[in-house]
């Protein structure tokens, strides 16, 4: 080959490179829980502030993506904002057991390599998914409870704070309320927090957040820090983040599930998804919903319920943040 035709095949070679290298989708989506979420009974001013928090958390795990950060980076960020924000239940601002105290859930999974965090009954961890991604990568386990990963974040710099931290006025009235009606338990709008994403590299990852149900009996656990229930993530099928009555998921292994039907019956992410929510725990008479995006960027959000808070964020398209079922 001479020396012209060798320099045309380079030129060729970085072209298709960097064409492809275009096409390849990143992005994210985050969601701020589903329930009985009605316009009529959002303010205005309410409905901003949320909208406001979830572009927020929105633009900083793109931003990282953007700059060939991870996955797993941008999960860890944008939940961090959730989590600090009273609006959701998740770090401050979760809701009460029944003894009128916050126990903190959470998880995170790499789909790069199938490692996974979770922690579970945290009453003193300002962000419950920094331990949940301490466990991941600096202990030999997958899942922590109590006082046992309380004492294990002591030994990593993880930020402490006491536990009315993160009670706010709002989740002790809703408490109170609760506490008179019990049945009120269950159409209490949630407000887990959640983010899936993928990055320049094709990796994805997973995180969910969450302060569980109102009034839950001291020392019950949720799906969301329960890796197939809550969470799940793998590079060759999709990754998922859940956000609902958990016991139900948990029953189902919502997000293994959606992995499962993936790779097994080859179904698209978003029959996947469907299939989860809308059909099988629809028949339970569960509710919730999920956030799911696959290795290529495709995106799905179902849910049973009024609303969910959610935000999406691919390369080359316009952000999208909802609340209701429109
Ligand atoms: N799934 C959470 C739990 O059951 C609650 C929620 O998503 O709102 O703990």
């Amino acid at each position: 080959m001479n020396d012209v035709k060798k320099i045309f095949l380079f030129i060729f070679l970085l072209l298709t490179l960097s064409i492809h290298s275009q096409d390849k989708k990143y992005g994210l989506v985050i969601h701020g829980g589903a329930g009985n979420i009605k316009k009529e009974n959002i303010s205005t001013e309410k409905e901003k502030e949320y909208n406001e928090k979830l572009n927020e958390a929105l633009q900083k795990g793109f931003s990282i993506l953007e700059n060939g950060g991870t996955a797993l980076d941008a999960v860890n960020a944008a939940i961090n904002i959730l989590e600090d924000s009273p609006l959701f239940n998740a770090g401050k601002g979760a809701v009460l057991t029944e003894k009128g105290e916050a126990e903190l859930d959470a998880s995170i999974m790499d789909g790069k390599n199938l490692m996974a965090g979770a922690v579970a009954g945290l009453k003193h961890i300002k962000n419950p998914i920094n331990l949940a991604r301490l466990v991941m990568e600096k202990s030999p386990h997958v899942f922590m409870i109590g006082e046992g990963a309380e004492e294990f974040a002591k030994q990593n710099n993880i930020e402490f704070v006491d536990n009315s931290y993160f009670i706010t006025e709002e989740r002790l009235n809703q408490y109170k309320k609760a506490k008179e009606r019990l049945q009120e338990r269950q159409s209490e709008k949630h407000g887990t927090v959640g983010c899936v994403a993928l990055d320049k590299n094709g990796n994805l990852a997973a995180g969910t957040s969450t302060g569980g149900m109102m009034m839950k009996k001291f020392g019950r656990v949720g799906d969301s820090p329960i890796i197939g229930a809550g969470t799940y993530a793998n590079n060759n099928t999709c990754a998922v983040s859940a956000t609902g009555h958990g016991e139900y998921f948990i029953r189902l292994s919502v997000a293994h599930e959606i992995s499962n039907l993936m790779e097994y019956k080859n179904l698209s992410l978003k029959d996947a998804a469907d299939e989860l929510v809308l059909v099988r725990l629809k028949k339970m008479n569960a509710d919730g919903g999920v956030i799911a995006i696959d290795k290529s960027g495709n995106v799905a959000t179902p849910f049973n319920t009024t609303g969910m808070f959610r935000g999406i964020l691919i390369s080359g398209q316009k952000p999208l943040i909802k609340i209701f079922n429109d």
